[in-house]
């Protein structure tokens, strides 16, 4: 018999049981809604985790009561050998879910290795459908590609594919019921994100958010849908009524805020822990993890932090701020 394991709770009573590990900050890829231009000032390597560092923290939060671990960034595909990461996490941990998100675009190549080493599914990021505006969103001509890696991690079995999609109004709002077109043609599974101020060039704004609800009214007139029932995660998902392959899901961060029910945890590339995408606050375990501190040591700052998790974000609120870090420096 195990020792039982105290879950990891906040003063909510909400239980933390999904890390979101990012490998790196750094990308191929530069999307209006999350990166400039130019990039980011990257996490210099000497403060970058190690495959060491990353392995033994996520034993921690698995020894905590962590089942589902996401792979992200930045790119995560970008992070050199990550196969071999995703071989030793996998042949560590076998129980836990492991699953990567990626803008797909290494994927032709990396998605054969990674299923091989262990790696369970793929989340690829798609925002339009139509090459020039793709290529706008991006700032890469790079849909072909995406395609061919979505075709790779088909043939590799890393499926259910989940296709996110940030619908922004006014640039690709207008291919919803393209996205849920291609769902029934391929059974990839279509997630519709709010558009979230967590852009570096801070040119969100509320007008520029599609309200789910309007995503999925748009989708039911063309394809009926009928909602999933249950489910444990924060996307609402519904299926198509005529029995086609394939579904859609909402993500609405900011219409509808899905704080009470949240259970992730996300750690950066750089070894901080937040308990929240928009949190203020976060629990830098490089340090001590490099000082020689214990895994109880480790524990009691992760307990700490969940613990102290904040009833949820304020982007609704007159007084919301945003953090300091953007998407791809946290890893959404
Ligand atoms: N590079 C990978 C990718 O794009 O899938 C993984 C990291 S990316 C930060 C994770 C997810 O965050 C992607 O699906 C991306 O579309 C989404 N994202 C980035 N910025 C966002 C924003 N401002 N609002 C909503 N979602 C955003
Ligand atoms: Fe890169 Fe992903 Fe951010 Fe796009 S959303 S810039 S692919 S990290």
């Amino acid at each position: 018999m195990g020792t039982t394991v105290t879950p990891l709770i906040d003063t909510f009573g909400r239980l933390a049981d999904d890390l979101r590990v990012s490998v790196t900050d750094k990308c191929n890829f530069r999307c209006t809604y999350c990166m400039p231009a130019e990039g980011l000032p990257w996490i210099p390597s000497e403060r970058t985790l190690g495959f060491d560092e990353i392995e033994r923290l996520v034993g921690i939060f698995v020894g905590l009561g962590v089942s589902e671990v996401k792979l992200t960034g930045g790119e995560p595909t970008v992070r050199r050998e990550l196969p071999d990461l995703v071989a030793r996490l996998h042949a560590r941990f076998p129980a836990v879910t492991m699953s990567m998100t990626t803008n797909g675009f290494l994927l032709d190549r990396l998605a054969a290795p990674l299923a091989r080493a262990g790696l369970g599914r793929v989340t690829v990021s798609c925002d339009s459908l139509l090459r020039h505006r793709f290529a706008e969103m991006t700032r890469r001509d790079a849909l072909e590609r995406v395609f061919a890696g979505l075709r790779a991690a088909d043939a590799a079995g890393l499926s259910p594919i989940k296709l996110n999609c940030v619908v922004i109004a006014g640039t690709n709002d207008d291919e919803v019921v393209d996205f849920a077109r291609l769902s029934r043609e391929t059974g990839y599974q279509v997630r519709f994100i709010e558009y979230m101020p967590l852009d570096a060039d801070h040119r969100w704004e509320r007008a520029k958010v599609v309200p789910s609800a309007d995503v999925v009214a748009a989708i039911d007139r063309a394809f009926p849908l009928l909602a999933d029932a249950g489910g444990s995660e924060p996307a609402r998902t519904f299926r198509f009524a005529d029995g086609a392959p394939g579904g859609v899901g909402v993500v609405p961060s900011v219409t509808e805020p899905f704080c009470d029910t949240c259970n992730r945890l996300r750690l950066t590339a750089d070894g901080q822990l937040r308990a929240c995408l928009f949190s203020m606050h976060e629990a830098d375990l490089r340090t001590p993890l490099r000082a020689g501190a214990s895994d109880e040591e480790l524990e009691a700052t992760i307990r700490s932090t969940v613990w102290a998790k904040w009833e949820g974000h304020k982007i609704n609120h007159p007084d919301f701020e945003r953090p300091d870090r953007s998407m791809s420096m946290i890893g959404g």
